[in-house]
């Protein structure tokens, strides 16, 4: 079967259902694939404030209001501190983005998807992208799919944009990707009955707990499950000589406060693990495509970016190839810087902060924020995800880099062990052993 379009979106998850949305609701005739079929698993599950603005302009506001469970802040917990740090979005350096969600993706995902089914030419799921062949300005590109009949799709388009996550299809294709040297991270997460969470407005929080092989995060969501997940050095994750469930659940005995709200839960479903996601291609462009969200880059979940910076991938993105299938090659160019720029900021901004986020100096930074200088603002700002200068934090991020800097140089032991531990922990070495102290 040979189909003709403008636009071949592949992949379903939030970036290419937004970028479907949006470019179908421009006139263009769009073509979206998804290998599975939603409603589906997928981790990354709270949201960010940042994220509320593309809900409003996709009009899913309303929807995603319904199941998702009312996020006002974050709460940090470390066992080499003796109380817990509270932080409200309403405190950030604008207070106009006080709230966000966390959500099952299955229900999230389905809404945006579904979202998209109502105005692309077509939407298939269960179609799995088998190849592609790029073409140019004047050659259409080529992408053929294949349904779980074996029936093969083929679609002729003038451009194609890459939301395959982290199959990262174009990325491989071109080798364009890269390990993040600068970062290796691991997961083991699971859904747990009855953890206790805490109470009134409070009760919606992301808790972060820290402890010595990483951190986990805590997330509540609507209908009483609790999403747990331990994020390890890859060494930890190496070392498991036991089943999953067994392992991951031992590794929560480790963090005495995480077990504590999980004394009396039940895991609601098999826990699932991955490794090594860190990674970035080298470029997010080219003459005919676009790669969009995770199948550009991700680096850890730590600052729950992922979906923000997927969503806002796909709305610069789609401004690209709007101009470019209207023609309007200067708006094009400007497009493409500006698509450019995000593509490069978002994970620019955040990774300051992952790459330092188990490091103790950046632990007392974040138990107990300083307001000086507009400093536990701009923090909140970029926790909010309100990082692509609409607002202005850079002062109080520079005050609080300054601060970093000056209180690692005051413990300057500490700080090289540290950094030594760290240099350690996130080397490509298949034979990693655990880094002592
Ligand atoms: C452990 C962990 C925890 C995380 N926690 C958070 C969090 O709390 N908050 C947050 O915001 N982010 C989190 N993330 C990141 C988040 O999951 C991603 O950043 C986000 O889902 C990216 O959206 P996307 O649309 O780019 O990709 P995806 O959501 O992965 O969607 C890609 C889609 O493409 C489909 N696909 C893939 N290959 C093909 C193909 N060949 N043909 C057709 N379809 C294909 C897939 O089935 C999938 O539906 C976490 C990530 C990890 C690893």
């Amino acid at each position: 079967m040979q189909t003709e379009c403008d636009v071949v979106v592949m992949g379903g998850g939030p970036a290419g259902a937004t970028a479907a949305t949006l470019l179908a609701e421009r006139g263009h005739k769009v073509v979206l694939l998804e290998k599975d079929a939603h409603p589906r698993f997928h981790i990354g599950e709270s949201l960010l404030p940042a994220n509320m603005p593309l809900f409003e302009k996709l009009g899913v506001a309303g929807e995603i209001e319904r199941i998702g469970m009312e996020k006002w802040g974050a709460t940090f917990v470390s066992p080499w501190h003796d109380k817990t740090a509270g932080f409200e979005f309403a405190d950030a350096t604008d207070p106009t983005m006080p709230k966000a969600f966390q959500v099952r993706r299955s229900d999230f995902d389905e809404i945006l998807f579904r979202r998209a089914e109502k105005v692309v030419m077509e939407a298939r799921e269960n179609c799995r992208v088998r190849d592609v062949s790029l073409g140019g300005r004047r050659e259409p590109t080529t992408v053929t799919a294949t349904d779980s009949a074996g029936v093969v799709h083929e679609y002729r388009a003038k451009f194609v944009l890459d939301a395959t996550g982290r199959d990262t299809f174009l990325g491989n294709r071109l080798k364009l990707k890269q390990r993040n040297a600068a970062h290796n991270s691991s997961a083991m997460y699971g859904h747990f009955r009855n953890a206790q969470r805490d109470c009134g407005k409070l009760e919606g929080n992301i808790i972060i707990f820290w402890f010595d092989h990483g951190w986990f995060w805590f997330i509540p969501l609507k209908d009483g499950i609790t999403s747990v997940g331990a994020v390890v050095w890859p060494y930890y994750m190496k070392a498991r000589d036991k089943p999953l469930r067994q392992y991951f659940l031992e590794t929560i005995a480790m963090c005495p406060p995480l077990a504590e709200r999980l004394k009396g839960a039940e895991l609601a479903a098999e826990p699932e693990a991955t490794g090594n996601y860190s990674y970035s291609c080298t470029a997010c462009q080219g003459e005919s495509y676009l790669m969009l969200g995770d199948a550009y880059a991700f680096i850890d979940p730590v600052f729950s970016s992922g979906v923000m910076l997927a969503m806002n991938s796909a709305f610069f993105g789609a401004d690209v190839v709007d101009a470019r299938l209207k023609g309007d090659a200067r708006a094009e160019a400007g497009a493409r810087a500006k698509f450019d720029h995000v593509m490069k900021e978002g994970p620019k901004q955040f990774s300051w902060f992952i790459y330092r986020v188990t490091n103790p100096t950046m632990r007392d930074l974040f138990m107990a924020p300083s307001d000086k200088l507009d400093m536990k603002k701009a923090l909140l700002s970029v926790l909010a995800g309100d990082i692509f200068g609409k607002t202005r934090i850079k002062p109080g991020l520079y005050a609080f880099r300054v601060a970093y800097y000056l209180f690692s140089l005051a413990n300057l032991r500490r700080s090289l062990a540290a950094w030594r531990r760290r240099a350690f922990n996130i080397r490509d070495d298949s034979t990693m052993r655990p880094a002592r102290g």
